[in-house]
Formats: C-alpha cells, structure tokens, sequence
C-alpha cells in the first residue's frame, strides 16, 4: 500500500472507521476518501456505484455498519439486517466492478456460535446456533464474510475480513438505550456521580465475559494486515481481540472506580444477558507478529477523557 494511494474509508465517521483514518493520516497516507453519510448514502446502490466511477479507489476500508448494544439490537431487527446487508452489498460489489486491489470488511465477534468453545477460533464460524438477541445483525455480518470469500474465489478479488472483539473508545456511541456496555456504563457512573446518586443499574446478571479491544489498536492491527496480509496467506476471515476477557460485574467495577463514582451496583436482572462469554481466539494474529498494547485500565481512561471533554 503506497502513500499515494487511494483509500476509501466507508464509515469514516463511526468509532472504527475514524480511528483508522487517524491512524492512516498518521502514518503520512494523503489520499483519503471520507464521505460522510450524509455525502455518500451507502444503503443507495448507484450512488455507491457512481463514487466508485468517479474517485476510482485502490483501497477499500468497509468499516460503515448500523452497530449498538443488546437493546438496541432486539429493539430495532429489521434495521440492523437490512442496513448491514445493504451497505455491504453495495460496498462489496462496486470494490470487484472497479478492481481496488484490497478491500477490508470489518466484521464482529457475534457472528460466533453462543456456546462456541472458548476461545473462540476462526474456524468456528457455522458450527452452531446463533446468540438471539443480535442474531440479525450476526446473519448480516455473516453474509459479508461468505461474499468477500465467494468474490475471492470467483472472481479472484483481494477481500479480507476481520472479527474485532467488542470495541471502544472516542467517538463511540454513548447514548443509554443504543451503546454498548462500555459506553453506556461509563456515561451512567459519570452522570450519578455528577447528580450525587446512590446506585447504577447494570443490566443482566453481572456474570457474562467479555473482551474489550480499544478502537486505536484496532486500527493498528487493521492497517498492519492491510499492508502485510492478504487472504491466500491467512484464510479470509481473521480475529482481532487482546486474548483476554472480565464478567460484566468486574468490568463496572473498573469503570465505577476509574469515574470515582462512590454509590453502589445494582443488578436488573430483566434486562438479557446474551452470550454468556465471547472471548475471541487470537493466536492466527499473534502468529503474524501484531498484538494489542493498550492496557484496558489506560483504553478506558483515554475514553473517559474524550467523553468529558466532548460531551459533558
Ligand atoms: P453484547 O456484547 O452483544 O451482548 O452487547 P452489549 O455490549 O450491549 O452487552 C454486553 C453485556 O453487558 C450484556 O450482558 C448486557 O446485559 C450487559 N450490560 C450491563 N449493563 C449494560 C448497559 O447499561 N448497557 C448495555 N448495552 N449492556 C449492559
């Protein structure tokens, strides 16, 4: 990859995609193509096909996606299997029709099996029955992986694909209803302390596991197998996490202490627990010499920093 190349980075705006345009800026890439949704609407497939004829990318970053937390994901169904498989679809199709030399789909670690041992391997893709409560984005993200694979072997495309564990940092959704836990734990405590309460509700039984990578060594390790890697060396779909998990209990603890919020716990055990541990098998990674560095501890504060000053 040149540092005169073309990148097109769809999603430039999300929590994904903007670190990866800030990495890339970084690391002294100039040609950049960063619509944002409002520019390029991703769901309209010849306005997709009409970019591409027009700005003629090499590289193709598909970090645009509908994303959210459980909630979000019962709440809306419909949305997040129909935005996802479009934006895709699109995106996937025009990258083969103008021939960019390597195009990179982010996935997620749901499109796993709920009861996939642990840690979960690349190979466990279809092995088993889905987690409900995100089945139709996971149906989604899963189609995306078996396009890019299709496209390779028909075609011949150059399409990679990676899982990234649960994701964070700035320019993450912190709203209460559609974050992610992270988020939505972290904007919670932040505003109970501000208002003095005695508790904040945390949803679920405390007891599911899961990994939190955040979202600049994402865009490391994102720009590291775009330069590096392709799928004949690696297999199409890779994961990309830190090997190491926490249950949703210790995980508020950490972020109640890192507020300084001084009230209680308290369990809403109406709310879905979903998968019961998703906690991705990384060696493939390790094995191409990229792990991740930011320490949870350092991840999560680096946030909190952002969210003070920007939203608060
Ligand atoms: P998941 O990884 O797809 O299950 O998505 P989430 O990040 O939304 O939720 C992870 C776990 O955190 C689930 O067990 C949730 O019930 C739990 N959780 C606890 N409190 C919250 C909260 O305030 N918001 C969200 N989204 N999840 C929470």
């Amino acid at each position: 990859m040149l540092k005169q190349d073309t990148i097109f980075v769809a999603g430039a705006n999300g929590l994904a995609g903007s670190a990866i345009v800030r990495k890339l800026q970084a690391l002294g890439y100039t040609h950049l193509l960063t619509p944002s949704s409002k520019q390029l609407n991703l769901l309209e497939k010849q306005t997709v096909v009409d970019f591409f004829a027009a700005e003629q990318p090499d590289y193709v970053v598909l970090a645009a996606a509908k994303v959210g937390g459980i909630l979000s994901n019962m709440l809306q169904p419909a949305d997040y299997i129909y935005q996802n498989l479009m934006i895709q679809s699109n995106v996937i199709e025009a990258s083969y029709r103008y021939q960019v030399k390597k195009l990179l789909f982010l996935g997620s670690s749901c499109i796993y099996p709920k009861y996939a041992p642990q840690p979960i391997k690349e190979q466990h893709l279809l092995t088993g029955a889905l987690e409900l409560t995100n089945e139709p984005y996971a149906i989604a993200k899963i189609s995306g992986i078996k396009m890019c694979e299709a496209y390779n072997k028909q075609y011949g495309t150059n399409f990679l694909c990676v899982m990234p564990t649960n994701l964070y940092g700035p320019f993450d959704r912190f709203d209460p209803t559609h974050a992610h836990v992270l988020p939505a734990l972290l904007r919670k405590f932040h505003e109970a302390k501000l208002r003095g309460d005695e508790y904040v509700e945390v949803w679920g039984s405390g007891t599911p596991r899961r990994e939190f990578l955040f979202v600049d060594d994402l865009a490391d390790a994102c720009i590291y197998l775009l330069q590096h890697y392709d799928h004949r060396e690696i297999g199409t779909w890779i994961n990309i996490g830190t090997g190491t998990d926490l249950s949703i209990h210790e995980l508020a603890l950490k972020l109640k202490g890192i507020v300084g919020f001084a009230g209680e716990l308290r369990f809403d055990r109406s709310k879905p627990d979903g998968t019961p541990r998703k906690l991705l098998d990384v060696s493939k990674l390790h094995s191409l010499g990229w792990k991740a560095t930011t320490s949870l501890d350092d991840g999560i504060k680096q946030t909190y920093d952002w969210f003070k000053t920007t939203r608060s």
